[in-house]
Order: structure tokens, then sequence, then C-alpha cells
């Protein structure tokens, strides 16, 4: 078993770290229809493939990041009291009748089998099936309140498909539904959802840039609220008040000019991307689906909900927005796809130090994409290092000696630094 193990970890680090192996390549140039600076530096580093507008592979490079970033966003759901499940994303159409969106929800995409001639839905977002199936687990208060969460690919027939894994037509989102015996405990689990939510953006790298956003609640509540990250690749305006590090959004702003918040008027217009939206739902889908529970006294009450979803691709996507620079990526250590990258630039003499440091570096837990390419040249390796944005970039070469050559990916300084030195400066 333990050998088994280790055996598996072995393996898995000759195939997967070693560059030379790695089945993708890097591009000097970004293909011509694709317009956003996340999708451009995504396929030019080989992270992602598009297949058509708004649809993507993800190649290991890339699969490493979105794998991270889920994982992020599953520790703070878990640490929430989320209980993950995963649910189908081919639905039947009788559900979306019920709640009547399967004729007015412009972007579901709806298909007939050609057998049974039946009517589906891809999914685009889950209360439609949610709601039934917590029916079938909640009887009485006893069995509230209920958080559960997944992680599942969702499918939006979206207008415009421009933004690379801004707005996908399949994408990946995190979506929680809580449900609740009354409003004022789903107020309060709403409150616990929002910090949960500052914590994936802090440990993203930009939760500084983010805004907490004022939006629209629809007919059930007064506000919704949309977690907004700065930058000018966004598609949505926000204006926001610098005292209270909150904003609102457009709908919000037509009604009232003022910070929600203090009351401010002083508020600045810039440029978003909504990274994440947090919804009281309180009975909108309960009554449709019939879905109730016992309280203390036997009495028959509706149950209030809430959801709260986040997308991992469009994080990907704004963590390139937020962090590169003319030459590539810079991924924040947190989801990088491996924390160090370590180049041989120099010859055989060096190779030998250089796997000898690899090996060193892997058995102290590091991380390491080794460039270990005999036929790829040192300004290649480096050109395609800093596309690639990986945090720590280490160089043996011939000029080094005994020493290793240690750069952080965005910064100017360059260290030399013995291996003693340098397992100290990494950890
Ligand atoms: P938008 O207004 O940008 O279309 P939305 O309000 O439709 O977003 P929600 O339905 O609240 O989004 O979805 C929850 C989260 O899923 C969003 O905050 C975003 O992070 C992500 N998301 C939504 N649509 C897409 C998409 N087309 N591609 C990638 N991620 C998306
Ligand atoms: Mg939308």
């Amino acid at each position: 078993m333990v050998f088994g193990l280790i055996w598996k970890r072995f393996s898995s680090i000759l195939v997967i770290m070693l560059q030379s192996q790695l089945f993708t390549k890097t591009r000097r140039e970004a293909p011509k229809d694709e317009e956003s600076v996340n999708a451009q530096l995504l396929i030019r580093a080989g992270f992602i493939d598009k297949t058509m507008a708004g649809v993507y592979s993800f190649l290991p490079l890339g699969l490493r990041v979105l794998r991270k970033i889920e994982n992020i966003i599953r520790e703070e759901m878990e640490a929430v009291g989320g209980q993950e499940i995963l649910m189908p994303a081919l639905q039947p159409k009788a559900n979306w009748e019920k709640t009547g969106r399967w004729g007015k929800m412009e972007d579901l995409f709806r298909f007939t089998s050609y057998y049974t001639k039946t009517d589906y839905a891809l999914g685009p977002t889950h209360e439609e099936i949610v709601s039934p199936l917590l029916k079938k687990f909640i009887f009485s208060y006893k069995d509230l309140p209920v958080y559960v969460f997944q992680i599942q690919d969702k499918f939006r027939d979206e207008a415009r498909a421009k933004s690379g894994l801004l707005r996908g037509r399949e994408f990946v989102m995190k979506d929680l539904y809580s449900f609740h015996k009354d409003e004022k405990d789903l107020g309060k689990y709403y409150e616990t959802v929002k910090t949960a939510y500052f914590k994936v953006f802090e440990r993203l790298g930009f939760g500084n840039l983010t805004y907490l956003t004022f939006a629209s609640g629809g007919t059930f509540s007064k506000y919704s609220h949309e977690f907004q990250t700065l930058s000018d690749a966004g598609e949505d305006t926000i204006y926001i008040c610098d005292k209270c590090r909150v904003a609102v959004n457009k709908e919000i702003i037509k009604e009232q000019k003022v910070c929600p918040e203090c009351g401010s008027e002083n508020l600045k217009e810039e440029k978003a991307i909504e990274v994440g939206n947090i919804f009281k739902l309180n009975t909108k889908y309960s009554e449709p689906f019939d879905l109730k529970y016992r309280d203390e006294d036997g009495e028959e009450k509706e149950i209030y909900m809430g959801c709260y979803g986040i997308g991992p691709n469009r994080l990907m996507g704004t963590a390139v927005e937020v962090s590169h620079d003319d030459k590539g990526i810079i991924w924040p250590e947190s989801i990088s796809p491996f924390k160090i990258h370590l180049l041989n630039l120099g010859k055989d003499a060096e190779k030998e130090k250089c796997d000898q440091l690899y090996y060193n570096l892997q058995k102290i837990g590091m991380d390491v994409l080794y460039d270990d390419r005999i036929e790829a040249g040192p300004g290649e390796k480096l050109v395609d290092s800093d596309l690639m944005g990986i945090p720590w970039r280490l160089i043996i070469s011939e000029k080094t000696q005994d020493k290793i050559e240690v750069k952080r990916r965005g910064e100017k300084e360059i260290k030399l630094a013995s291996e003693k030195e340098l397992a100290k400066i990494l950890q």
C-alpha cells in the first residue's frame, strides 16, 4: 500500500512535472479571433485551448490552476458547513415548467431527445433540481438548517462570449444552496457566507480589489449582493464608496445615488468583473416545489432558501486580468500550477546538478515544474517561463557555479543562493 502510493507519486512526478514530457507547447501568437487578455495569455502559455466561442478545454497546467481554485472554494464552503453533492447537468423540462422558467429564460439551452421526443434542459443553475431533491430529506425543524453545494459544469446560451474564461457558454460554477426554518436564520447564514466569500478572494490574491456590491434583490428581497473585482476587462460598471469599501451596481444607482451603508454621495465609477453573487431566495422556489417542514408545534411551514454562486473559470480569468505584464501571466502562489519553475540553462554538467536539485526540492515537499528540455535554448526557456508565470524561477547555468539563481515572477531582483539558503527563502 505504502509502496504503491510512493510509486504512484513518483511516477506522476516523472510524467507531469518534467517539461520535456508535457504535451502542450507555448505559442508566440494568440489566435486571431481571441480578444480577451486572459484567453490570449492562457492559450499562448498552453493552459487552455479554445474549441469554439465560450467553450474551452483545460490542459494539464490550466487544469492544475482550476483545481486549486476549486479546492480553495471547497475548503471555505466546508468551513461554513456546506456538504458537497453533485447534481446532473441534464435536467427534465417538467421542473423548469414548474417554476415558469422553461419559456422565460433566454439563456437556457433546451433540446429534444431523438428517441423519445422528450424535452430537456442543460442546467444553467440548479434551483429546479436542488429544491425537489431536498424535499425528499427535510421533514421537520430538526432537519434544518441544511447547506449543500456542488462544483459543476453549467451551460448558458450567452449572447456574447468574447471575454475568454470570464464568460463561457459552458463553465464551472460552485453553487451553494441553504435551507432554513425562517427569514432570520437565512439572514444570519447569508452574512456567514459573505465572510467566507471574502476569504476566497483573499486567498486567490485579489481580495483588495474586490468589493461587496449591492444589486437588485428582485421581487423577493430588497438587495442581493455581488462581489465585483476591479478590472478594465470587466463587463460591469459599479459605483464604489471607498469609505465603506462597498459599491452599488448599475440597477441600484438608477434608483438611489448614495452609498447604502453610509449615505455618502461620493461614489466613484469603475469597471469590474462580477466574480460572485449571493441571493436570498426566501420562498421563491419552496412554493412551486412545495418545500415545507413541521415546526416544534407540529405546524406546517414554508422553507426559506438562499443561493450563493461563484465561478472558478471566471476567477481564473480574473486572476490573469488583474495580474500580468507584457511578458505573460503573474500567478499568485495559491493558485499557480506550480510553486517553482526550475530551468536548466546549462549543458550536461549542469543537468546533473539540476536533476539533483529537482529531486531535493521534491523531497522537501516543493511543487516544481522542471524545464529539462534539451532542444530548447536559454532564451526560449526564459520567455516561456515568464509567459507561464510561475512565482519562483530557479536557474542553474554555467554562470551560477555552485549557487542557484532565484527570481520572483513580477519582480526585478535576482539573487544567488546556496541550496541551504534557497530552502529558507522558499519556506
Ligand atoms: P453575469 O451577470 O455576469 O451574467 P450572472 O448574474 O448571470 O452573471 P450568476 O447566475 O449569479 O451570474 O452565477 C454565479 C457566478 O457564476 C457568477 O458570479 C460568475 O462568477 C459565474 N458565472 C456566471 N455566468 C458565467 C459565465 N457565462 N461564464 C463563466 N462564469 C460565469
Ligand atoms: Mg448571466
